[in-house]
């Protein structure tokens, strides 16, 4: 159940959020979206609406069916735009983020910054905190990789995404990009969560390997439980049967989750394939399936990459790509 409160008080809340603890239910405060919001937890089917709207201060009071609460479009029934800098993500446009998997350097960003930017990618991505499956491989540059992110986004005028795999580096992250990506294999870390929903950032949540499109959206939950609604859910393939492809992209998990939720989805075909012939078809079928933007890996020589060389665009690739997007887009419109 939601409680919707107009300009309620302190001590007008504090009594709503006792009943319902006293009927055996978790409430909990929050505000979005200029809204100061009550939900309360647990099997609501005996609760009287009627009652709850009965106290001072309440505006309106519904029943969400589904787990999640605020992300449900049953919560919020427009669609939500989530702003990064000048980019908007959920709304007309669809943006694309591009850049290497890794920030090996700054010539090497530089220059795929610079190529992406001018192939018409409004978002630069780059990894300074590589989370690998084996711990010899390269684990990122870390700061030194983040000052050189924020360097290069600067001097291009480019804002830009990057991940953070560890609680205590939330802030230092938070200096250095415009928007926190959480990874695959951090989906369900909700102490993660519950730190970088403090930044009030937008937040790029990738759908977890394994996880159900339900776990994907409480992790997005647990984020908006906090206070931040500024969240971007990424489908970037799960893991299936088929061991050619490094994972299976869920292109269906788009209109569900539209469906589902008022969060603009976003798709990753790189990290979806992992291999680089199929990045292109895959980033055009996932416009064609109404994706609200798309995030692409692009290194300026591939084969010499420190991670994901095989699923990474070459800038002429991509380019090529940018092209035939625009296209589908204005086919899309028209
Ligand atoms: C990435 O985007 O660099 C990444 C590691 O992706 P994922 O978390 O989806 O594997
Ligand atoms: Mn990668």
């Amino acid at each position: 159940m939601i409680i919707i409160l107009n300009s309620a008080t302190t001590e007008q809340i504090d009594k709503i959020l006792f009943k319902i603890s006293q009927s055996g239910l978790e409430p909990h405060y929050v505000e979005h979206y200029g809204k100061q919001i009550i939900t309360a937890n647990g099997n609501t089917k005996n609760c009287s609406i009627a009652e709850y709207k009965k106290y001072a201060g309440v505006e309106s009071v519904f029943q969400v069916s589904s787990s999640y609460k605020l992300a449900s479009r049953e919560f919020k029934q427009s669609k939500s735009i989530v702003n990064v800098r000048d980019v908007a993500f959920g709304g007309a446009d669809i943006p694309v983020i591009a850049g290497p998997c890794a920030i090996e350097g700054y010539d090497q960003l530089k220059e795929t910054a610079s190529a992406v930017k001018n192939a018409g990618a409004v978002m630069l991505r780059g990894g300074a905190y590589k989370p690998r499956t084996s711990p010899y491989s390269f684990q990122g540059l870390e700061e030194e990789g983040l000052a050189i992110l924020q360097a290069v986004s600067k001097e291009l005028d480019i804002p830009t995404v990057s991940e953070v795999t560890d609680p205590r580096k939330v802030e230092l992250v938070a200096e250095h990009v415009d928007m926190l990506q959480i990874g695959a294999r951090n989906m369900q870390n909700f102490v993660l969560l519950k730190e970088v929903a403090k930044t009030n950032m937008p937040i790029l949540l990738k759908r977890g390997a394994s996880a159900t499109i339900e776990e994907w959206l409480m992790a997005a939950e647990y984020i908006m439980a906090d206070g931040n609604s500024n969240v971007i859910l990424c489908e970037r393939g799960i893991r299936t049967f088929e061991p050619i492809t490094r994972n299976t992209l869920d292109l269906s998990a788009v209109p569900l989750v539209q469906y589902l939720s008022h969060l603009p989805v976003i798709v990753d075909p790189s990290h979806g394939t992992g291999i680089w012939r199929l990045v292109s078809p895959m980033a055009k079928a996932a416009m064609a399936a109404g994706a609200d933007g798309l995030i692409l890996e692009v290194h300026t020589c591939p084969e010499e990459a420190a991670s994901d060389g095989p699923q990474s665009l070459t800038p002429y690739k991509f380019s090529l790509l940018m092209k035939e997007l625009k296209s589908i887009s204005s086919a899309l419109k028209s």
